[in-house]
């Protein structure tokens, strides 16, 4: 079974899908991750991550073992890889391997922005997590707080924003909702209720 989780930045996707993943058994792709590392391996080279040649020819060769999460994480990289994501070529670069890991057995799950739309169209499952923006921003400024976070809550909605106008409007995979995905609005909900509710759609599509 393939399970494909979309949202915007900081809805709860990521730890929907560990969640979801842990509760069936089945491996799971922050798909994200990938174009992070795409980001700050361009960065860590002191190059602009909007140098298409340079950001392509890291995603040929990326191997994201060579990077702890929490640099992958940080508030620079996010910025980073919302640049380096829009560039086509990069998304054509890091196609094969997620399509491998779709049909990973017994089941995979994955989350992105383009999970439901181009990554696995015939997923059996699709949900599409949101939530207001404030909510995500506080969400998002909490969770930083506690790894050391200096970014102010104001900063982190502006980031959130300003990721969410590019990966929306972009050309190539934009995040938006896949026609048959179920939508998830999580603004009045928490991590628990958020979980059984997506039980509840996949159990339903079983
Ligand atoms: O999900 P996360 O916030 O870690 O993703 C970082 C950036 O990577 C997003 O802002 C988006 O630009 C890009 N991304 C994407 N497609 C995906 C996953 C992430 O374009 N499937």
């Amino acid at each position: 079974m393939i399970i494909a989780i979309d949202g915007p930045a900081a809805s709860g996707k990521g730890t929907l899908a560990k969640r979801l993943a842990a509760h069936y058994g089945f491996h799971c792709l922050d798909t994200g991750l990938l174009y992070r590392a795409v980001a700050l391996s361009l960065l860590e080279a002191g190059q602009a991550p909007s140098e298409r040649d340079r950001a392509e020819a890291a995603a040929r060769t990326l191997d994201l073992s060579r990077f702890p999460e929490s640099a992958l994480k940080a508030p620079k990289v996010s910025e980073a890889a919302s640049i380096v994501s829009a560039i086509p070529e990069v998304r054509t670069a890091l196609l094969a391997y997620q399509k491998d890991f779709v049909a990973r057995l017994p089941g995979a799950v994955l989350d992105g922005r383009d999970i439901g739309t181009v990554i696995a169209p015939q997923a059996e499952v699709k949900i599409f997590v949101t939530a207001n923006p404030e909510v995500r921003a506080r969400r998002r400024f909490l969770e930083m707080q506690q790894s050391g976070g200096k970014l102010s809550e104001a900063e982190v909605l502006a980031d959130i924003r300003r990721r969410d106008e590019r990966d929306s409007s972009r050309g190539v995979a934009p995040l938006k909702i896949a026609p048959d995905a179920h939508l998830l609005d999580t603004t009045a909900m928490d991590a628990d209720a958020v979980l059984r509710a997506a039980i509840a759609i996949v159990e339903n599509a079983k």
